[in-house]
């Protein structure tokens, strides 16, 4: 009997698995062919990141090391990953492949062509669940019958529909001898690692990833319900291991519903945002690309160089975006609330187009997720799903500071030079007077920007831009 193979893609663990499962039982004693195919078409698309990429590094170093203490290795490959696995499965006769289920059209369309492919080779091409917590997200539909596309009914159908059994992670796995390749470097794959540093990322790899989240549920949950909102306050940081499936978002579920209280609930409903941007993705692909609603594919957007520049660098002049942004350059990582607060920021009150945004989002944040991502910049634009009248989500800079980093620890933090300024100037620096600008050491239209543009004429401008194309 020939070894099956498992087609790795964003799904970078051992436990929980289905796809492993079911490799390993169609490989019995010959074993599990692990691979993993570095598609330039993904890391040099229109999202290219050297951060996430130097990230999923780091995670397949550790799938890899996971491989090694069980018994096996992970093979490596780089191009088109239909004809590298047709490759291996001529080099080792295996007739299944394994893999676990993406959502978007560019994952299907891939799949589409790795199964003929593979077939052509006499091989068979299996998806599994394993990247979202539904093992069916397709099923999920409205009493019409219809996909959803608003959040509330969908959370209810998706908290009541039956999940998958969790698998047992195996305690040996065993890989075939072959040419199994070599993990490449940052540098192979055309990346600068002076592009990808941050400033402490989590660490990666399945390990690290159970090991958060078993805490975060024992320590971090308790308070979440309270304190999310927070801008100061740490929320689970599991986006990224989510992302690279270094921790299987089912046992994540699984993890949450094994605490009591309220916090538990609305971490469940978070988990179920990602599960809802998944299902966006697969019941309207074109989201990847265009508004989810047609008549805002008419807005009018800015062309403004030096204002994105100005956004991106975090020199607004609003103390709670210039935060946010200084957070994501230096990290890797920005906190819900202060997403929304940028992105309604760069859509609202600069009148950039959302998808400026989200890429360099994709470009900057480890978490990165076409899903997540778009979802959340077309939420916060209003031409996405889950809709609400757009006035209803123009964000307010300053109230937000002043409702969401009360202690000011937030901004102060990643605003030095406002480190001095007092508590009630802190969300309005510019309103100090000079003598409070000498003594807080921070000279406005010197050390700190003036705010770019006003905020209460900008929400006028995005009404009436807004309006032009609402029927
Ligand atoms: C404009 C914008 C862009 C975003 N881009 C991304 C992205 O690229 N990748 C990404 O994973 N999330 C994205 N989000 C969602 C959310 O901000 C992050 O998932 C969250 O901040 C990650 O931190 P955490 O793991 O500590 O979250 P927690 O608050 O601890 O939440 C736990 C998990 O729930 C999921 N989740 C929470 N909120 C959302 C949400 N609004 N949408 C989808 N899933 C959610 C995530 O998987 C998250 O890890 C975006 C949100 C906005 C408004």
């Amino acid at each position: 009997m020939p070894p099956a193979i498992l087609w790795y893609r964003r799904d970078l663990r051992v436990h929980d698995l289905p796809a492993l499962a079911a490799a390993l039982s169609d490989g019995a004693d010959a074993g599990v062919v692990p691979v993993f195919c570095f598609d330039d078409a993904l890391l040099h698309g229109r999202f290219a990141s050297a951060r996430r990429t130097w990230f999923l590094l780091q995670t397949l170093q550790a799938l890899d090391a996971r491989w090694h203490e069980l018994g096996g290795r992970v093979w490596w490959r780089r191009g088109n990953p239909a004809q590298e696995l047709a490759d291996v499965v001529r080099l080792t006769g295996a007739t299944a492949v394994h893999a676990s289920e993406d959502f978007s059209a560019f994952a299907r369309a891939r799949d589409e062509r790795v199964a003929r492919q593979l077939s052509d080779v006499g091989a068979e091409l299996t998806l599994h669940p394993g990247v979202a917590i539904s093992s069916d997200l397709g099923a999920l539909r409205t009493k019409a019958g219809k996909p959803h596309i608003v959040f509330t009914p969908f959370s209810k159908v998706w908290g009541a529909q039956e999940r998958r059994e969790l698998v047992k992670t195996p305690t040996q796995l065993h890989t075939p001898p072959g040419k199994r390749g070599a993990l490449p470097s940052l540098e192979d794959l055309g990346f600068d690692p002076a592009d990808a540093a941050v400033e402490d990322p989590p660490q990666a790899g399945e390990v690290a990833g159970v090991a958060a989240a078993k805490s975060w549920s024992q320590q971090g949950l308790a308070e979440y319900e309270e304190r999310r909102s927070d801008l100061a306050a740490v929320t689970s940081r599991l986006s990224a291991h989510l992302h690279y499936g270094s921790v299987s978002p089912l046992l994540v579920e699984r993890m949450t519903l094994d605490q009591p209280g309220p916090g538990s609930q609305t971490y469940r409903s978070e988990l179920a945002w990602r599960d809802f941007y998944l299902q966006v993705l697969l019941q309207f692909p074109y989201v990847a690309r265009q508004e989810f609603q047609e008549k805002y594919r008419a807005l009018s957007w800015e062309d403004d160089p030096e204002a994105l520049e100005r956004w991106k660098a975090g020199q607004t002049g609003y103390p709670v975006v210039d935060a946010a942004m200084r957070e994501l350059a230096a990290t890797g990582f920005m906190h819900n609330r202060a997403r929304m607060i940028v992105a309604s920021f760069l859509t609202k009150d600069l009148h950039l187009n959302w998808r400026e945004g989200e890429r360099w989002f994709m470009q900057q944040l480890l978490d990165g997720d076409l899903a997540s991502n778009n979802g959340g910049w077309q939420w916060t634009a209003s031409t996405g799903t889950d809709p609400a009248p757009y006035f209803r989500r123009m964000f307010n800079p300053t109230l937000q500071q002043q409702k969401f980093d009360t202690s000011g620890r937030y901004v102060r933090r990643w605003c030095p030079e406002l480190a001095q300024v007092p508590a009630k100037r802190l969300a309005e620096p510019w309103k100090m007077s000079p003598a409070e600008q000498r003594q807080a050491g921070c000279i406005i239209g010197t050390d700190y920007p003036e705010p770019m543009v006003d905020h209460a004429e900008e929400r006028r401008h995005a009404v009436e831009r807004y309006q032009a194309v609402s029927a």
